[in-house]
């Protein structure tokens, strides 16, 4: 089996997204064996950026909060950017979510909300230290021991650059804000927008916006009035949603605010 930077033994791929390829891998220098390593192709990124790059990453790495994937490494192996996470086998949310729906079950209320909860906790850590996660969506929230791990701010910002709109298209269009979509720039508000659809999969098991076809998608996004949770989840959720699906960033709620909500704070209460 291949080794990298002598020590990550790959034991099998387990998953390939839009960016790279995700390992399961064994870390031979570390009592906690099992880890993630995410192979992004960088090809030619000039070595400025790529300095740039592992320096942003290696910030990451001094995160510290329950509910942000714990990053532990990276290095670049040529035309490779690696990164290594913990491991997560409860896989993500979307597999969750699926999981569910095949079976013809939802995910209860109560958990439905625990996990909004952890969620908001998380990007409100990250926004606090002034980082934007930027690719949040039910595929980068992993479950481990019942609590809900957000990772994936994947690729360094510098990547992200390198990585043109066209590429960015490859990935999932169905997290992105309106703002996002008129180039009217990303801030922390649009975080707060893909919590929101991440929310609203959870409740109906399908995307906020969506349509055949990427315009479509597109359209419906910009264009479409906030969607309506089915009724076994409460009145004051569906409040919740259309604070985070305000398409106005300015007008859409922080991730802070959220948490201060009467119902959120209420739930907080009753879990902890
Ligand atoms: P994307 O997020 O674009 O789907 P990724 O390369 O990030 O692509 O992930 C691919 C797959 O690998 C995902 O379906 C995910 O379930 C799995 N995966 C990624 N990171 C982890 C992790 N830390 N723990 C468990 N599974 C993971
Ligand atoms: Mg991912």
């Amino acid at each position: 089996p291949r080794i990298l930077s002598n020590r990550y033994k790959l034991l099998k791929k387990i998953g390939k997204g839009a960016y790279g390829t995700a390992y399961l891998v064994e870390d031979l220098r570390s009592a906690e064996k099992f880890k993630v390593l995410k192979e992004v192709h960088i090809g030619d990124l000039d070595p400025e950026e790529t300095v740039e790059a592992i320096h942003e990453a290696k910030l990451l790495g001094k995160l510290s909060h329950s509910a942000i994937l714990k990053f532990f490494n990276c290095f670049v192996n040529l035309p490779s950017f690696c990164m290594v996470t913990e491991y997560c086998d409860e896989g993500d949310l979307d597999q969750a979510i699926q999981r569910l729906k095949k079976a013809g079950l939802h995910l209860p209320v109560a958990t439905t909300e625990r996990w909004l909860i952890q969620i908001l906790l998380g990007v409100e850590y990250l926004h606090g230290k002034r980082i934007l996660h930027r690719d949040l969506k039910t595929k980068n929230v992993f479950l481990k021991g019942g609590m809900v791990k957000i990772g994936d701010f994947g690729i360094a910002r510098v990547l992200m650059n390198s990585v043109d709109m066209a590429t960015t298209f490859l990935g999932t269009p169905y997290f992105m804000s309106p703002e996002l979509l008129k180039h009217q720039g990303y801030n922390a508000k649009s975080d707060v927008w893909s919590v929101g659809c991440i929310l609203y999969e959870m409740c109906a098991q399908e995307h906020a916006y969506t349509g055949h076809g990427l315009m479509r998608i597109l359209f419906s996004i910009c264009e479409d009035p906030c969607p309506t949770l089915p009724d076994r989840y409460p009145r004051a959720l569906q409040a919740v949603l259309e604070r985070m699906l305000e398409k106005e960033p300015q007008r859409r709620a922080s991730a802070r605010e959220l948490l201060r909500e009467p119902h959120l704070r209420r739930r907080s209460k009753q879990i902890h």
